[in-house]
């Protein structure tokens, strides 16, 4: 428990305005986008680096837990406050301090938005290509700490890409920088990309420094239905294989098409066992090229129904379909978890199955979108988080899909991270003697376990 001396202490350091501790404010600050609920004691708004700091000493003395948070979007439990105390919300730390065109740099506030800044960035001609499907609300400090990727990542790789230098606020309140504004930097250890996914266990980003792209010139997107859904599996090995290097190469199940079908009337294949979105970039004459190619592949591989779009109006319409799946399946079932596992592609058809076969072991409703191009599939378990023995199905099903994916040569988790959601299967992936040194790590950056103790790891 905070006492009243300590939370006086808290609301000097912020002001009024930015100090929230009456019930309803708690309560909105208790949850994420993952399924459990606890309540933070205050929730405290810093502007500046400097407030950070001087809550994160008293935090220290009298070792209160901190729990972290940007939009409040990630799929893990991650900025639940499990232990009460803190929540220390970026949301205003939102200023793009410098945008560099010459040297291709930006430096921002944690609290930023994905969108905004990629909006910003066009009026420079300039690009950041990570996109999660969240990036509308999604803060890049929230995207920093879980290393946040989306559909862009086939060619475009994730945030830890574009990541140059940090400032951080230890749990003991010190200041630290880590790289800087160049692409070449082998000083020291890489310390700015240890922080890059730490889950805002090790330390509180309060400045980030990304590498920026010239904006691409054109784009196209190409639409492929499958009768078969090996089919549209093995499309996307070939893709790759001759040398094509989409932007964007994403698979949605029949469940998915219909389900998406019924909320948008868009007219996709409802009959098409798997649909394939594949977007190309670069320079007109090229992009025309890929799309035929692109083309002429899906086509040998099985595609009955093909669209490619012409104007950057049909391309959005495509990608509509894309961005509507999460809405849409919120219309089945009142509780959706989006599970999160990534095999090497040449396997992505093996997991499709494998899903299958566990959703009708557990009797689920699993259907799947799948980042296809980088063999990362989201099976979302629609389900009804009130009906508990259907939740201990689900609980099972979310280890079995785990492991499976970890069998075939993959990983727990490719973009939603570990949180308090697959805390307990870590160990299965990493090994004990990771999970050794994650615990050193974890204590030599945080002695008295107060930076959102709970996640990743358990510290005893
Ligand atoms: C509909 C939907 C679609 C999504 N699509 C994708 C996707 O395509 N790709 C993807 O990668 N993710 C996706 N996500 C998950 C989520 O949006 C990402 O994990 C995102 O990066 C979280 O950002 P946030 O601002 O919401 O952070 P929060 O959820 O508030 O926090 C996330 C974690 O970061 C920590 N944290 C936040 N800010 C800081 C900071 N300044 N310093 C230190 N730690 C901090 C928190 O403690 C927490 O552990 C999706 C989520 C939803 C709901």
């Amino acid at each position: 428990m905070i006492g009243k001396e300590v939370k006086k202490e808290l609301r000097a350091i912020v002001g009024d305005g930015r100090y929230l501790d009456n019930k309803e404010d708690l309560m909105l600050y208790s949850y994420d986008a993952f399924m459990v609920q606890a309540q933070p004691e205050v929730v405290l708004l810093p502007i500046t680096t400097e407030e950070v700091s001087k809550i994160m000493k008293v935090a220290s003395r009298e070792r209160i837990p901190v729990t972290a948070r940007g939009a409040g979007t990630n799929l893990t439990g991650g900025s639940v406050p499990t232990q009460g105390g803190i929540v220390l919300c970026f949301t205003k730390m939102n200023k793009i301090l410098d945008i560099d065109k010459e040297n291709r740099v930006a430096v921002l506030q944690p609290g930023v938005v994905n969108m905004e800044f990629q909006k910003e960035l066009t009026k420079y001609g300039l690009y950041y290509p990570p996109d999660p499907g969240s990036m509308a609300v999604t803060t890049m400090g929230g995207n920093v700490a879980e290393n946040a990727g989306g559909p862009r990542a086939v060619k475009y790789g994730v945030t830890k890409d574009y990541l140059l230098g940090l400032e951080v606020v230890l749990a003991s309140g010190q200041i630290l920088h880590t790289g800087g504004k160049t692409i070449k930097n082998v000083t020291g250890y890489n310390l700015t990309q240890l922080f890059c996914g730490s889950e805002g266990t090790l330390g509180l980003i309060t400045e980030i420094t990304l590498k920026l792209l010239p904006l691409p010139e054109s784009r196209r997107t190409l639409q492929a239905a499958y009768k078969n859904l090996s089919d549209a599996g093995q499309t996307v090995v070939k893709v790759l294989e001759r040398g094509i290097l989409p932007v964007a190469l994403e698979l949605l199940d029949k469940v998915f098409i219909n389900i998406i079908e019924d909320y948008t009337h868009i007219g996709l294949p409802r009959e098409a066992e798997a649909l394939l979105l594949i977007e190309v970039d670069g320079p007109e004459a090229g992009v025309i090229d890929q799309a035929e190619r692109l083309t002429k592949l899906c086509r040998e591989m099985g595609a009955h129904e093909i669209k490619v779009a012409k104007t950057a109006e049909e391309n959005e319409e495509i990608w509509r379909a894309r961005r509507s799946a999460y809405g849409a399946e919120a219309r089945l079932r009142p509780t959706a978890i989006a599970e999160d596992c990534t095999v090497p592609v040449t396997k992505l058809v093996d997991m499709f199955q494998e899903v299958a076969k566990i959703a009708r072991k557990y009797n689920l409703l699993i259907p799947i979108v799948a980042h296809a191009g980088d063999g990362n599939l989201h099976p979302q378990i629609l389900t009804d988080i009130r009906n508990k023995e259907e939740m201990e199905r689900v609980v099972k099903a979310i280890d079995e899909i785990s492991i499976k994916a970890v069998e075939l040569g993959g990983t727990l988790t490719g973009e939603h991270g570990i949180g308090i959601a697959k805390r307990e299967i870590l160990p299965y992936e990493i090994g004990e003697v990771a999970m050794e040194i994650t615990r050193t790590l974890k204590k030599a950056f945080d002695p008295f376990n107060i930076l959102n103790p709970d996640k990743v790891v358990r510290i005893v």
